[in-house]
């Protein structure tokens, strides 16, 4: 599975935006590793700096110290929709009439090409195939002729699927979290400002105190001061979506997301796999470093259950950090290498032992199926697979690009049968109730698109599971002010 990207906007009382912002995309790295960019506004005009690569390579001294300013906004991408070039590369930024504009986008709209059409044909010229440049250019559109509340608002209200959003309209940073609220966004407080994060980590990084999330349909302005910010509640919905998966595998585990620190939630994913499913063994092994905290958590509720012989928790895959992520390779072939190069068992951890492998998610199955291999070679004697989320049936189409429905080794076979291909003496999930009970969420409050096949979206061709309104976009005003 790909992870999607990163959006951070930040505005100070009168210092640099530029280095907490770069501070920020380096604690936002795991989102996205294709592109970094900064864009920064210093009361008079725009600079940007964007670049493909790592934030470490993107940025050197001299292209800091040039983005001026105390506003800015960032962003780390990996490509969910668009070309896999610069040409998608963010922020995205424009001037027009009114001022300029700088955009960050984490989430994939679903009716892109719909507006795209409509702006086009309304003269509109586009330089990349991104759903980013679509909204941008709605928004621009907008300030020409109405305040920047009502502006966002009216894009809201034409823009459908899954968005944060960290917005610049020349000096006033803005965030902004689709209806439903499907990708995290939240608000820090720094000691000379305020920062718009997609992870709260990013706030810790600069000292910061996290003050809340973003509610979903809410747009929260930052003071061009740094003194505070102004919140509008432009969209309501009676249910949201929250994407299951930030806690499951996207986000760290040191971030708080909708009010939930990712590690703990872990941690009861794997309390409750054993509760659910649990099963004697003499280790409980992580799959590095995915499944750590949901196996602690599957070890801790093994040893605490006075009807278990008791187990041992132990680290005994070894990963070389050194080896490029399997889905940057190409080739089945190249894919089974790759798990090989990673990962390594502890031989004396494993040799004449029944083995429990926790992992949070089986995508292709192609890391499983060597994993299970590597243990037996490894001389385990009973080699035992649980799943910290349900099984992934279909794809996603709100910025996760986890392979097609035909590469999901779950989309049409059972668990039983994908037992018998990764070759594990048993093989559990968690079910989707456990998954919601862990999020403290009710299940209509989240997205569970790839879990179930029925989606929080109108998507074409696709299930919904709720009643959507998929907004009218030649509606030429947004619905009320
Ligand atoms: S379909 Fe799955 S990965 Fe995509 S947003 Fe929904 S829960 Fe997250």
């Amino acid at each position: 599975m790909h992870e999607k990207c990163g959006v951070v906007g930040i505005s100070l009382e009168d210092r640099s935006a530029a280095r907490p912002l770069y501070y920020s995309l380096y604690a936002l790295q795991h989102r996205g590793q294709e592109s970094a960019g900064i864009v920064t506004h210093d009361g008079f005009q725009q600079h940007s700096h964007v670049e493909m690569g790592l934030v470490g390579d993107a940025f050197d001294q001299t292209d800091l110290e040039q983005l001026n300013g105390p506003q800015g906004i960032g962003h780390v991408r990996y490509p969910t929709s668009g070309s896999v070039d610069n040409s998608c590369a963010q922020p995205f930024s424009v001037s027009f009439k009114s001022g300029s504009l700088g955009l960050s986008h984490n989430g994939n709209l679903v009716n892109t090409e719909e507006l795209r059409d409509q702006l086009a044909e309304q003269g509109h010229a586009f330089t990349s195939d991104g759903d980013t440049e679509v909204i941008a250019h709605d928004l621009a559109r907008n300030l020409l002729e109405e305040d920047l509340i009502r502006a966002v608002k009216h894009t809201m209200a034409r823009i459908h699927g899954s968005y944060a959003l960290t917005i610049m309209h020349d000096d006033t940073v803005m965030g902004v979290r689709d209806p439903q609220g499907n990708r995290p966004l939240c608000i820090g407080e720094l000691d000379d400002g305020y920062v718009l994060a997609s992870e709260s980590a990013a706030i810790d990084t600069l000292d910061g105190e996290l003050v809340r999330d973003v509610k979903p349909g809410e747009l929260v302005v930052l003071h061009d001061d740094g003194s505070g910010y102004d919140t509008y509640q432009l969209v309501k919905t009676e249910n949201t979506a929250h994407c299951f998966f930030e806690h499951v595998y996207f986000a760290r585990p040191d971030s708080v997301i909708d009010e939930e620190l990712v590690y703990e939630v872990r941690r009861e994913l794997g309390r409750k796999l054993w509760d659910e499913n649990g099963i004697d063994s003499d280790v409980v092994m992580p799959v590095p470093d995915s499944g750590r905290s949901f196996a602690s958590g599957y070890a801790e509720a093994a040893n605490e259950d006075p009807n278990a012989e008791g187990v041992e928790f132990a680290e005994g895959l070894m990963k070389n950090r050194y080896v490029g992520r399997t889905f940057i390779m190409p080739t089945q072939s190249e894919r089974e290498r790759a798990v090989r190069m990673k990962l390594n068992p502890i031989k004396s951890t494993v040799e004449g032992k029944t083995v429990t492998l926790i992992d949070d998610s089986i995508v292709r199955g192609t890391t499983s199926t060597q994993l299970v291999e590597l243990m037996r070679d490894a001389g385990a004697e009973e080699v035992h697979v649980r799943i910290g989320a349900p099984p992934i049936i279909a794809p996603c189409y709100m910025g996760i690009d986890m392979a097609s429905r035909e590469e999901l080794i779950a989309a049409d076979q059972s668990i039983e049968e994908i037992c018998e291909e990764i070759q594990a003496d048993s093989l559990s999930y968690l079910s989707i109730d456990s998954v919601a009970e862990a999020l403290s969420e009710s299940r209509t409050d989240l997205c569970l698109g790839c879990v179930t096949g029925e989606y929080p979206y109108d998507i074409d061709g696709e299930a919904t599971d709720r009643d959507v309104d998929r907004p009218g976009i030649d509606t030429a005003t947004p619905a009320d002010d």
